[in-house]
Protein backbone atom coordinates (compact mmCIF):
# COMPACT_ATOMS: atom_id res chain seq x y z
CA UNK A 1 0.00 0.00 0.00
CA UNK A 2 1.72 3.30 -0.99
CA UNK A 3 1.04 6.26 1.47
CA UNK A 4 0.52 9.71 -0.43
CA UNK A 5 1.81 12.85 1.25
CA UNK A 6 -0.40 15.70 1.99
CA UNK A 7 -0.01 18.70 -0.39
CA UNK A 8 -0.86 21.32 2.34
CA UNK A 9 2.88 23.33 2.03
CA UNK A 10 2.46 24.16 6.21
CA UNK A 11 0.92 20.24 6.76
CA UNK A 12 4.86 19.62 8.87
CA UNK A 13 4.13 23.11 10.83
CA UNK A 14 1.31 21.61 13.03
CA UNK A 15 2.36 20.42 16.21
CA UNK A 16 0.45 17.57 15.96
CA UNK A 17 1.72 14.05 17.78
CA UNK A 18 0.64 12.22 14.86
CA UNK A 19 3.35 14.41 12.70
CA UNK A 20 6.25 14.12 15.09
CA UNK A 21 8.49 11.13 13.82
CA UNK A 22 11.83 10.10 14.47
CA UNK A 23 13.98 8.53 17.43
CA UNK A 24 14.66 10.91 20.52
CA UNK A 25 17.11 13.19 19.68
CA UNK A 26 16.48 13.77 16.27
CA UNK A 27 12.86 14.07 15.95
CA UNK A 28 10.83 16.42 13.24
CA UNK A 29 7.27 17.47 12.82
CA UNK A 30 6.86 15.72 9.01
CA UNK A 31 4.10 15.94 6.25
CA UNK A 32 1.12 13.74 7.08
CA UNK A 33 0.99 10.68 4.96
CA UNK A 34 -1.48 8.57 5.00
CA UNK A 35 -3.19 5.74 2.30
CA UNK A 36 -6.20 8.52 1.44
CA UNK A 37 -7.07 11.60 2.29
CA UNK A 38 -10.77 12.87 2.30
CA UNK A 39 -9.85 16.72 1.22
CA UNK A 40 -8.97 18.92 -1.67
CA UNK A 41 -10.10 15.92 -4.22
CA UNK A 42 -8.31 13.41 -1.77
CA UNK A 43 -4.98 15.43 -1.89
CA UNK A 44 -5.15 17.01 1.62
CA UNK A 45 -5.51 15.80 5.20
CA UNK A 46 -7.25 18.49 6.48
CA UNK A 47 -9.35 21.43 5.83
CA UNK A 48 -6.60 23.89 6.85
CA UNK A 49 -4.06 22.30 4.65
CA UNK A 50 -6.37 22.70 1.50
CA UNK A 51 -7.05 26.61 2.67
CA UNK A 52 -3.26 27.03 3.26
CA UNK A 53 -2.83 25.30 -0.53
CA UNK A 54 -5.80 27.57 -1.93
CA UNK A 55 -4.52 30.63 -0.10
CA UNK A 56 -0.98 30.42 -1.22
CA UNK A 57 -1.49 29.11 -5.28
CA UNK A 58 -5.23 31.08 -5.95
CA UNK A 59 -3.51 34.07 -7.60
CA UNK A 60 -1.39 31.91 -10.19
CA UNK A 61 -4.26 29.36 -10.39
CA UNK A 62 -6.59 32.14 -11.71
CA UNK A 63 -3.64 33.77 -13.66
CA UNK A 64 -3.15 30.16 -15.55
CA UNK A 65 -6.75 28.79 -16.36
CA UNK A 66 -8.35 32.42 -16.96
CA UNK A 67 -10.52 34.71 -14.84
CA UNK A 68 -14.23 35.38 -15.41
CA UNK A 69 -14.21 38.73 -16.61
CA UNK A 70 -17.58 38.90 -17.66
CA UNK A 71 -21.05 37.38 -15.42
CA UNK A 72 -22.00 34.34 -16.82
CA UNK A 73 -25.78 34.30 -17.81
CA UNK A 74 -27.91 31.39 -17.05
CA UNK A 75 -31.02 31.78 -19.95
CA UNK A 76 -34.65 30.15 -19.58
CA UNK A 77 -33.67 27.64 -21.80
CA UNK A 78 -31.18 26.40 -18.86
CA UNK A 79 -32.81 27.49 -15.96
CA UNK A 80 -34.83 23.72 -15.10
CA UNK A 81 -34.59 22.63 -11.96
CA UNK A 82 -35.44 19.04 -10.81
CA UNK A 83 -37.57 19.43 -7.24
CA UNK A 84 -40.52 17.81 -5.81
CA UNK A 85 -43.37 18.45 -3.59
CA UNK A 86 -44.75 16.50 -0.60
CA UNK A 87 -48.59 15.52 -0.53
CA UNK A 88 -50.22 16.52 2.43
CA UNK A 89 -49.66 13.93 4.49
CA UNK A 90 -46.16 14.16 4.13
CA UNK A 91 -46.35 10.71 2.07
CA UNK A 92 -45.70 10.68 -1.61
CA UNK A 93 -43.52 12.62 -3.53
CA UNK A 94 -44.89 14.28 -6.58
CA UNK A 95 -42.16 15.21 -8.86
CA UNK A 96 -42.02 18.43 -10.75
CA UNK A 97 -39.46 20.03 -13.30
CA UNK A 98 -39.34 23.79 -12.58
CA UNK A 99 -38.27 26.63 -14.51
CA UNK A 100 -36.38 29.51 -12.04
CA UNK A 101 -36.96 31.89 -14.22
CA UNK A 102 -40.44 31.51 -15.56
CA UNK A 103 -41.95 29.46 -12.78
CA UNK A 104 -43.46 27.20 -15.33
CA UNK A 105 -43.84 23.70 -14.16
CA UNK A 106 -43.97 19.84 -15.92
CA UNK A 107 -44.26 17.09 -14.60
CA UNK A 108 -42.07 14.24 -13.80
CA UNK A 109 -41.76 10.31 -13.49
CA UNK A 110 -39.29 9.07 -10.58
CA UNK A 111 -37.87 7.59 -12.88
CA UNK A 112 -36.80 10.60 -14.48
CA UNK A 113 -36.21 12.81 -11.53
CA UNK A 114 -33.40 9.69 -10.51
CA UNK A 115 -32.37 9.79 -14.19
CA UNK A 116 -29.12 12.16 -14.16
CA UNK A 117 -29.23 12.29 -17.77
CA UNK A 118 -32.45 13.14 -18.67
CA UNK A 119 -32.70 17.14 -18.50
CA UNK A 120 -34.81 19.93 -19.99
CA UNK A 121 -32.15 21.82 -20.45
CA UNK A 122 -30.57 22.60 -23.70
CA UNK A 123 -26.87 23.05 -22.51
ZN1 LIG B 1 -1.76 18.31 5.84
Amino acid sequence: MSLKLCQGPDCHTYHTQDRLKGIKGSKTYQTRRRSNFYYGNHNFCDQKCLYDWVNKYIEQGLDHFGRTTEAKHLTEENAWQKTYDWDRNYENRSYVYRNGITQEQRPLTEEQYNDTNYTLNER
